[in-house]
Parts: structure tokens; sequence; C-alpha cells
């Protein structure tokens, strides 16, 4: 995949886009809250796209039965110099405790057969560390989950 400079919000917007008549359809909404003015980060669109959109249908997923609503955010982390954080938060049923450090991990899936791979995480994981970055989850039963990715900022064009 090809890198380039980019501007994280305009790729955020493009995805929720994307994302929009499949959320609609399962009752979710998708709310952001980007901070305007970030630098750009060099990365490659197909990938990130990739990661935001793992993200986005599994919350979907995630919330099928009952609605929510998901937030996501990017800001300039403030422990992490140099690093863009993006927020992807929802008030979906949350991951157990037991499968939370597992759901990086390939071929991991709490979903019926053909449903889910297991797979989606564990690219994500793969390409924002092979950026340079970081990803986490928190999660709490009965509220929701939350993810987080760093992304390095560099100099344009280096
Ligand atoms: P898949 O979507 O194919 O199951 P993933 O690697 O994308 O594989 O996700 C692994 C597992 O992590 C899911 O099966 C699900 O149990 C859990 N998971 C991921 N995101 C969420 C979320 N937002 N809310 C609840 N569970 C989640
Ligand atoms: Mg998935």
């Amino acid at each position: 995949a090809t890198v380039k400079d980019v501007q994280i919000n305009d790729l955020i917007t493009e995805i929720v886009d994307l994302s929009a008549q499949m959320a609609r359809y399962n009752k979710v909404i998708i709310a952001t809250e980007l901070q305007p003015g970030l630098p750009y980060v060099c990365l490659a669109p197909s990938e990130m796209q990739q990661v935001m959109l793992n993200l986005i249908n599994n919350a979907i997923d995630a919330m099928d039965k009952t609605g929510g609503t998901i937030n996501i955010s990017t800001k300039i982390s403030k422990l992490e110099e140099n690093h863009i954080v993006i927020t992807v938060e929802d008030d979906g049923p949350g991951i157990p405790e037991a499968n939370l450090n597992r759901i990086f991990d390939p071929f991991f899936t709490t979903k019926a057969v053909g449903k889910g791979t297991g797979l989606g995480l564990s690219i994500c994981y793969g390409i924002i560390e092979k950026m340079g970055g970081k990803i986490d989850v928190t999660s709490t039963v009965n509220q929701g989950t939350r993810f987080r990715i760093w992304i390095p900022i560099q100099a344009a064009g280096k």
C-alpha cells in the first residue's frame, strides 16, 4: 500500500459517510468530534480506512439488536508527544474481562460461524504497529467499549 500525507479527519469523515447506511439500518448513530487543524500524517490511506471500518463494523455488530451510539474523536495526544489519538467508543454490550486480552488474536471471534473470521482486530493491530503507532482497548460489560489508536506525527513528506 502506498503511503502519503493525509488529513486524518478527512479520512474518518469519508469512512463515517460510507458506514452511515449500515449504521442507520441497525439504529446506530455515529457521532464525531474531530479536532480541527490537526497536522498531516504519513500513512497508507487504504490501510487506515480498513482499520476504521473494522472498528465501526465491530461496534455496529455489537449493537445490532439494541441500537446505540458510536463516538469517534480525534485530537493531539496529551501524554504521547507527537501523536494523534483517535478514539472509537460505543455504548454497546462491552467485552467480558476474560476475552479482553484475546480480541487482537487472529481467529478470536465470538460471532456465529460464517459471521466473523476473527481476523479484523488482528489486522488492525498489525497495520497500526507497522505505522509505528499503538492501539488499545478498554471495556466495561453493559456500558461499552473504547478503542484508542495513537498515530505518530512526522514532518510532512518524510
Ligand atoms: P470478528 O469481527 O470477525 O469477530 P474481530 O477481530 O474484528 O473479529 O473482533 C474479535 C471479537 O472482539 C469479536 O468477535 C467480538 O467478540 C469482540 N469485539 C470487537 N469489537 C467489539 C465491540 N465494539 N463491542 C463488543 N465486542 C467487540
Ligand atoms: Mg470484526
